[in-house]
């Protein structure tokens, strides 16, 4: 297993590219967008910077990394000859069905294909392909160059065999890789986001403000980011896309997201994305300014 291409340029597909990279697979790096590619390099290029400045790795191992990566607009071209490809392109079933018919199309028969998908069930995915075995989740966190963890979500026709590689590539990359099933949310987010909405409905009942829920969740259960700044950092539409992937998976009312969340997607207020959610992000901004209609 060596040759892999990653689908999606974008937040997570250039850090999954640049993980596999440095660990010395040979990455094809996919989008339909050619600036999409190039900021993705840049991007690489800069964090490879951060840690050679760090004495993480060598400016050769960065050198070596930058070598690994090659970029295409041409999924019927960049798939071709891989033993893995790994879809992190913009969560969206629609999309992901239809980029999942085209890689059963285009890639060999024997290649794995994963989805980094945060939501999304894998079994849905798998049905698009004539080749269910070989489909299952990898779920890499952001940053992915930075956190250690791989949830791998086994479909319903994932095989052993395909189950067992995906662990082994997870190690060879320096991840910690824990296998879920396919049910609603996975384990991360089925946890992580009915504890973001009850801190959005804390807000919006006007139990406490944003420092104050944000410091008892930092101070009082060690979470290095409390769940409003972290939420900003998911941004906020994919928090409001998940919890209604929970809500009509479980059909449970308890996943409802809160009307406040409904509200800032609406308004685009998307967190650090778009410059203002529940902190404002200004450039050169160090400190968290608290947005100015909680303050
Ligand atoms: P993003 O919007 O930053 O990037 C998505 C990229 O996909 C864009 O560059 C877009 O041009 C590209 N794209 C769209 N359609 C495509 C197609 N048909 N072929 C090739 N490329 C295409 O999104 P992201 O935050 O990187 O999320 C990607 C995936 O990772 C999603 O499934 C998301 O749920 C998952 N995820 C995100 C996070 C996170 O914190 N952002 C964490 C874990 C998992």
């Amino acid at each position: 297993m060596k040759k892999v291409s990653i689908i999606g340029a974008g937040t997570m597909g250039n850090g999954i590219a640049h993980v596999f990279a440095q660990f010395g697979f040979e990455v094809n790096l996919i989008d339909v967008s050619s600036d999409a590619l190039a900021k993705a390099v840049l991007t690489i290029g800069k964090n490879l910077d951060r840690m050679v400045s760090k004495e993480k790795i060598t400016s050769a191992e960065k050198d070596a990394t930058l070598k690994n990566i090659t970029t295409t607009t041409s999924l019927e071209e960049g798939v071709k000859g891989r033993d893995l490809v790994v879809e992190a392109a913009t969560e969206n079933l629609e999309l992901k069905c239809k980029i999942f018919r085209d890689l059963d199309r285009f890639a060999d028969a024997r290649t794995i294909l994963a989805s980094n998908t945060s939501s999304i069930s894998i079994t849905k995915i798998a049905a698009q392909t004539q080749r269910p075995g070989l489909v299952i989740g990898m779920h890499f966190m952001n940053p992915v160059p930075v956190m250690k963890l791989v949830e791998i979500i086994r479909g319903y026709s994932t095989t052993d065999d395909v189950t067992k590689t995906i662990f082994e590539i997870s190690k060879s990359l320096d991840k910690v890789p824990v296998e879920v099933n396919d049910y609603p949310g996975f384990i991360a987010n089925r946890i992580l986001m009915p504890m973001i909405n009850e801190a959005i409905y804390s807000l919006y009942e006007g139990v406490a403000g944003v420092p104050e829920i944000d410091t008892v969740m930092k101070l009082g259960m060690a979470h290095p980011m409390g769940p409003l700044q972290l939420a900003d950092f998911i941004g906020l539409d994919v928090c409001l896309s998940i919890l209604k992937v929970l809500q009509d998976g479980f059909g449970n009312p308890k996943y409802a997201p809160c009307p406040l969340l409904v509200n800032m997607v609406t308004a685009g207020h998307l967190g650090v994305k778009t410059g203002k959610g529940f902190y404002e992000y200004a450039a050169g901004n160090k400190d968290l300014v608290v947005a100015e209609r909680f303050r």
